[in-house]
């Protein structure tokens, strides 16, 4: 590792040479390969194009270019590529050391520049100041690309006391049109503080990937994780290998696909989580025994979810009973914890019912005039008994039954860890070990169980934990 980066640091120093004093030819200038990087993305960074850029470095096989090789790059005018970023955001596989290297900067220089004090605690999502200016509080909305990609992708731009739509659009290379057309904003004097922009079509930083050679691919989404919220995260290996790991106290797993060599981990971030950085620990094993440690740091965030009050009828109170409670809440953690390898789901999932959207989750409550030390573990819709309840997605039915707190419940096991549950119906048309596919009627809205009246409390459990079913409807986590 030492010698990788003193070899950096040597061609970083000859990369700032005057170019007079290189053996280089003017107009031209070297492009270190990195790891992750192929021609195409770089031949899109300095506005070439594949077939120029083979050619002048006489490439015969544009699909073969080694880490490390140095490329003579055609310069024209400017001689650093069209955006050198004043800050990064982490990504996925990238460490502190390969970003220094990537922007010529020393390892100290730029913990420094960071007030970094321990280099090995740099996160997945982390804003890193490059330039010496004070970071931007800008975050990328998209997870990195996958390495064939470079697609622009958007930017979320916190507004600063004393920034203008000028001052903003100049930074990103914008234009004051450009930046209110993506916001809808008719007057562009008309911006405060603490305003989140969207800067369209921001070229995304180059990755300065850090994994270990096994390692072909690694994809965070989203990139900051929220408390309440589904994350997945997905590698791709040189050769197969079993992924085992932990994140924040709970074992994952790992669904494999491609004969082992692409690997999802989707995981499920608890409610009451405190914001902070996680390592998310990962052992690959490939079939000689040859194991190799992968971890990351991620962030998680606190989420915004409101509270609410919840007065209990006095016949149904019994049912706060801890007893009744935790018994069932067992049975369902047993149901739900467990990892089946076949996914059924795949793409967005559908609403379980066509009824108004009442109460969402993740809201803190008190019951009765109790503290707020629980949680909304699903999101609620209210119909009339006999509203049709719908799958969600494909899955196996694997709870249909009377449960105390929560009534008439359905459980569809979706594999990979995902499970919906459906409670409070009226009645249930399916049975344990059926087969539903998405928007099958599998039940009617009730009111039985620890309800107020009748609606359906729909539930998304992911790797044992109940999280926000709404980000299933929003976005895609296969
Ligand atoms: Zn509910």
């Amino acid at each position: 590792m030492i010698c990788r980066w003193l070899v950096g640091l040597l061609l970083a120093g000859l990369m700032l040479l005057p170019a007079a004093a290189q053996d280089t030819p003017p107009g031209v200038t070297i492009h270190v390969v990195q790891r992750g990087e192929n021609l195409f993305r770089i031949a899109l960074r300095y506005g070439l194009s594949v077939d120029e850029l083979a050619q002048l470095n006489g490439i015969a096989d544009p699909g073969n270019i080694q880490v490390g090789q140095r490329l003579l790059v055609p310069t024209g005018d400017s001689v650093e590529p069209t955006s050198q970023p004043l800050m990064h955001v982490v990504q996925p596989g990238e460490t502190l050391r390969s970003i220094a290297e990537m922007y010529n900067l020393s390892l100290d220089d730029l913990a420094a520049r960071n007030q970094i004090e321990d280099v090995n605690t740099v996160y997945v999502g982390q804003i890193l100041n490059i330039a010496g200016q004070p970071a931007p509080t800008a975050v990328a909305v998209a997870p990195a690309a996958a390495a064939e990609e470079l697609a622009p992708q958007s930017l979320i731009h916190v507004v600063q006391a004393g920034e203008t739509l000028f001052r903003i659009a100049t930074r990103y290379g914008l234009t004051v049109n450009d930046l209110a057309r993506a916001n809808s904003i008719s007057d562009p004097t008309l911006i405060y503080a603490g305003q989140q922009l969207i800067v369209p079509n921001v070229t995304p930083p180059p990755l300065a990937l850090d994994l270990p050679p096994i390692v072909t691919a690694l994809d965070i989404m989203p990139l900051l994780l929220v408390e309440g919220q589904s994350g997945r995260i997905r590698l791709t290996t040189a050769q197969p290998v079993q992924v085992t790991g932990t994140f924040l106290d709970r074992v994952v797993h790992a669904a494999a696909e491609q004969d082992g060599t692409r690997h999802t981990i989707l995981v499920g971030v608890p409610m009451f989580t405190a914001a902070g950085i996680y390592p998310l620990t990962l052992t690959l094993a490939d079939s000689s025994g040859q194991a190799t440690p992968l971890n990351i740091n991620v962030q998680v965030l606190v989420g915004n979810y409101g509270s609410e009050t919840i007065n209990l009828l006095a016949d149904r109170s019994g049912l706060l009973d801890p007893n009744v409670e935790n018994a069932e809440l067992q049975l369902l953690q047993n149901l739900m914890g467990v990892f089946t390898p076949t996914r059924q789901f795949s793409g967005p999932m559908g609403l379980p019912a066509a009824a108004a959207m009442t109460s969402w989750y993740g809201s803190k409550r008190s019951y009765n005039g109790g503290p707020f030390d629980r949680f909304h573990s699903g999101t609620d819709f209210a119909g009339a008994p006999g509203t049709p309840v719908l799958a969600a997605a494909p899955g196996y039915v694997v709870l249909a039954d009377t449960l105390n707190v929560r009534g008439n419940a359905t459980v569809i096991d979706h594999g990979w860890g995902v499970f919906t549950g459906y409670w409070h119906q009226t009645e249930i048309y399916v049975h344990v070990g059926d087969y539903v596919t998405t928007g099958q009627v599998i039940g009617t809205i009730g009111a039985t169980g620890r309800v107020t009246g009748a609606h359906l409390h729909w539930e998304l459990w992911v790797n044992g934990v109940p999280v926000d079913p709404m980000q299933w409807v929003r976005q895609s986590f296969d």
